[in-house]
């Protein structure tokens, strides 16, 4: 579903743009073992001037040169080394060494996510090769930058350059780079109680239609959270909030969702309204309209008819940068 900049105050402001870290050589950037880049022209063009590019190349930036010996995963895929391939050199300690203070400063860039290069031993975030010492394979991981990522900033939205060419992959990730900072936001600088909920009531919608179950599950959360001390309370939160976001809402899904909205808005509505609603409803059921048609369509009424409690729902009030980013050229 679509996703509002609603609770976060920065993400209101139009203009703001989101932060977003990138593999330094999908920006062009000559930065490749080979002394080549990855540039992406689909993903750029895709994300055009709207974001913040924030270029990291780990191989780089900890002090390997341009050109250098190329490098794979090796050993053990739950705990992979970095060595260079033509000598078996190892560099994991020096990686690591500068991943740890690589990651203190990216906490203090204020990211909104992060677009990683496939299948390198660096930036990887799945499906890295790991060879054994005959050079077979041993199984796959994330590269290690991508890994130390995924575990330092886990409601951070990551994903790589190849599977953005996916348009539901696409949208998601969109998605839930505006969500997931709302809720970052809303938590800041000191969360409260009352902020989570009023979070969760702004997007039950939304989280309706990625995961129905993880929602229930985030609902009675919030019952108990009087009972919990907040900390625990946000924890449990926020892992429940990332798990039903990674979720890709499907158009079957999002049209039951509209639906249901509409179960609630169509006392106010004429026959030829309704019947409006649910052509784009089906539109988008059928794969023949965006989300973007249905919930504007539903968020206009709502906003005639003044029928708050739908008004304060997050896919209805979608930030037009995140609206427009959604409709890739
Ligand atoms: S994949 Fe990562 S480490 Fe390799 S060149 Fe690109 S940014 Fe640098």
């Amino acid at each position: 579903m679509t996703a509002r900049a609603g609770t976060g105050k920065e993400a209101h402001e139009p203009g703001l743009k989101p932060r977003l870290g990138v593999s330094t050589c999908l920006l062009g950037e000559n930065v490749r073992y080979d002394g080549a880049d990855k540039s992406d022209p689909l993903l750029l063009r895709a994300f055009g001037n709207h974001v913040e590019w924030v270029p990291v190349c780990p191989e780089v930036e900890c002090g390997m040169t341009v050109p250098r010996d190329p490098m794979h995963l090796a050993d053990d895929p739950d705990s992979p080394l970095l060595v260079t391939t033509a000598t078996g050199e190892d560099q994991t300690g020096r990686m690591q060494t500068w991943i740890r203070s690589r990651l203190d400063e990216l906490a203090r860039e204020d990211l909104w996510g992060f677009v990683l290069k496939s299948r390198s031993p660096s930036c990887g975030r799945s499906a890295v090769p790991v060879l054994n010492s005959t050079g077979a394979l041993a199984g796959e991981a994330a590269g290690l930058f991508a890994a130390a990522v995924a575990g330092r900033f886990p409601l951070l939205p990551v994903a790589d350059e190849r599977s953005l060419h996916d348009d539901s992959v696409w949208d998601n990730f969109i998605e839930r780079l505006f969500c997931l900072k709302r809720y970052r936001d809303s938590m800041r600088p000191k969360g409260s109680r009352e902020s989570l909920i009023a979070f969760h009531a702004a997007h039950e919608l939304q989280l309706m239609a990625h995961d129905q179950d993880v929602l229930r599950e985030m609902g009675e959360l919030v019952a108990q959270s009087k009972e919990l001390p907040l900390d625990e309370l946000s924890a449990r939160y926020e892992e429940l909030l990332r798990t039903a976001m990674e979720l890709v809402a499907t158009p079957a899904q999002n049209a039951d969702v509209l639906l249901h909205a509409l179960g609630h808005l169509e006392r106010y509505l004429s026959p030829g309204e309704r019947q409006d609603a649910l052509e784009v409803i089906e539109e988008h059921r059928g794969g023949r309209a965006s989300l973007t048609v249905p919930t504007k369509l539903l968020g206009r009424q709502i906003q005639k008819y003044h029928v708050e409690h739908l008004a304060a729902q997050s896919c209805f009030t979608a930030h037009p940068l995140e609206l427009k980013l959604r409709s890739r050229p």
